[in-house]
């Protein structure tokens, strides 16, 4: 949306903001279409700076940005629609939310992609923070994993692709492949193998999740060994991708809060 040539207005959720020299802040935003946008909030680290008390992430508005000779635009106005503070009120939302906006962040893809990841935040961000974040969190992770094409046959053994049967499934300690007790017990016998197993219902559940709306991921009762399980998935498969999401993540692989 333009007003003048030089001044655009975005929808927007604003990812994080850091320290740009002495006054300036750097505000990091993700729209719809074009993913992420910086611009140079001036003055915000002055006492009494009008643009500071709106650059608290996440949050979501509608931000002017002024394009001029410098590269990053200037943010010109912000009109928030939501401040999202209940993603701030407790140590488990805050974690929560700073995985979801290190995802956008970290993402470098084209503008469908965009697209559907903005949905996707959108959905989480206007979830209730204080209900279910953490099954928030493994839907959003799921799903994110769908749209990047890094999620499908979990439900197959990855060497002869029967359905698994068995309740418990020999995985590849990073989690990407799951073999089935046949083929295991042909390729190492008695030989001592680094293998974790996995639930079988932890993998059927990743298919379920992958098609549950987040505002409903509260109905998915998993117990912390299911999340610590999707988490530690996700984890194994953004690693190359998207790095500070996986920093993120970490902490919350081992047996999640459930508070
Ligand atoms: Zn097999």
């Amino acid at each position: 949306m333009s007003r003048s040539p030089n001044l655009h207005t975005y929808d927007a959720i604003l990812v994080r903001t850091s320290p740009w020299g002495e006054r300036d802040r750097l505000a990091v935003l993700f729209e719809a279409n074009r993913g992420i946008l910086r611009a140079r909030a001036i003055s915000a680290l002055e006492p009494g700076s009008k643009l500071a008390p709106y650059l608290v992430a996440p949050a979501i508005g509608r931000f002017t940005l002024a394009r001029g000779r410098s590269p990053i635009p200037v943010l010109a106005s912000v009109e928030l629609a939501d401040r999202l503070a209940g993603w701030r009120a407790d140590g488990i939302s805050i974690r929560v939310a700073g995985v979801a906006l290190a995802v956008l962040e970290g993402l470098d893809a084209p503008e469908e992609t965009n697209r559907l990841f903005f949905q996707l935040a959108m959905d989480l961000l206007l979830s209730n923070p204080s209900a279910h974040p953490l099954s928030a969190l493994a839907v959003f992770l799921v799903q994110a994993l769908g749209i990047l094409g890094l999620l499908g046959g979990e439900a197959n053994c990855s060497l002869c692709g029967t359905a698994f049967t068995a309740d418990r499934v020999a995985a590849a300690p990073d989690l990407r492949t799951f073999i089935c007790a046949e083929c295991f017990n042909r390729l190492y016998g008695k030989a001592e193998v680094s293998v974790i197993l996995v639930n079988r219902e932890h993998l059927e559940l990743l298919s379920l999740m992958a098609l549950t709306p987040l505002a409903d991921s509260g109905r998915l009762e998993m117990d912390g060994d299911a999340l610590s399980f999707v988490f530690s998935l996700a984890c194994a498969r953004l690693d190359n991708t998207l790095p500070a999401a996986v920093s993120a993540l970490l902490p919350l692989t081992a047996a999640p809060c459930l508070a």
